[in-house]
């Protein structure tokens, strides 16, 4: 069953979660408009996505693969940004690598090869973040920081993909001091490599504050723009 919906509730969710966003980039000295906000929209059906549509918002994240499809090819008159943020199956790369415009979750060099050779000559190269593991993490997601640099340095051999930055996915601390610490962590290791990578993919409804505190440019929300998930 798809989650009902309530469409005063995101029609008015969105523009309240930007206004969050610049006061936010304002309150931690952050340059204006660097945040950008991706709508997850996992478990949403396609007419709230068209509603955040109408309402200029483009970009969107998807977590599994066969439930995200459908949507994307109901939708592809649509001008829309799809971000894959779900764990990336091996044998699930070519309609991955021929489906989205960026994938934030890729960890593995078998993966990286395969989304290089499947994606598509027609379509730009395929934006790519490599997701971190934050200590403490439930679900283990993402690599270890000393194992970044050789996914680094064969990810920019790819020509088919673009390297754009790193997401992580802490677990959900219930303090504001500890959510920080756990973005700051990464950052602070982060700079000892001295990459030039513009995303940070840090923050979802319950930390984006901390995460744009500690320097990310990308937020992931899901809850907070469609309200609660059922299930
Ligand atoms: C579900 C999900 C989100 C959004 O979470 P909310 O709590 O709904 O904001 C962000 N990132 C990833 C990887 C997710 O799976």
């Amino acid at each position: 069953m798809a989650t009902k919906i309530n469409m005063t509730a995101i029609t008015n969710n969105l523009p309240t979660i930007r206004y969050r966003v610049r006061e936010y980039e304002k309150k931690y000295r952050r340059k204006e408009n660097t945040v950008h906000v991706i709508a997850v929209s996992k478990k949403r059906p396609k007419e709230a996505i068209e509603l955040l549509y109408h309402q200029g918002h483009r970009h969107f994240g998807e977590n599994y693969l066969q439930e995200a499809l459908p949507k994307i090819q109901n939708l592809s008159k649509l001008e829309i940004i799809w971000h894959f943020i779900g764990k990336i199956q091996s044998n699930k790369t070519a309609e991955i690598a021929t489906n989205f415009d960026w994938v934030q979750t890729l960890e593995r060099p078998k993966i990286a090869v395969r989304l290089n050779a499947q994606r598509p000559e027609h379509k730009e190269p395929l934006n790519t973040l490599i997701q971190i593991n934050s200590s403490g993490e439930i679900s283990k997601s993402g690599i270890n920081m000393e194992e970044l640099p050789a996914l680094v340095k064969l990810i920019d051999s790819l020509p088919r993909l673009r390297l754009q930055g790193v997401m992580t996915m802490p677990a959900p601390h219930i303090s504001f001091d500890d959510q920080r610490k756990s973005f700051s962590t990464i950052m602070s290791a982060l700079k000892t490599f001295n990459y030039d990578l513009p995303v940070f993919s840090f923050g979802t409804s319950g930390d984006f504050e901390a995460a744009i505190a500690e320097g990310s440019t990308m937020v992931r929300l899901g809850n907070v723009i469609f309200g609660p998930r059922e299930g």
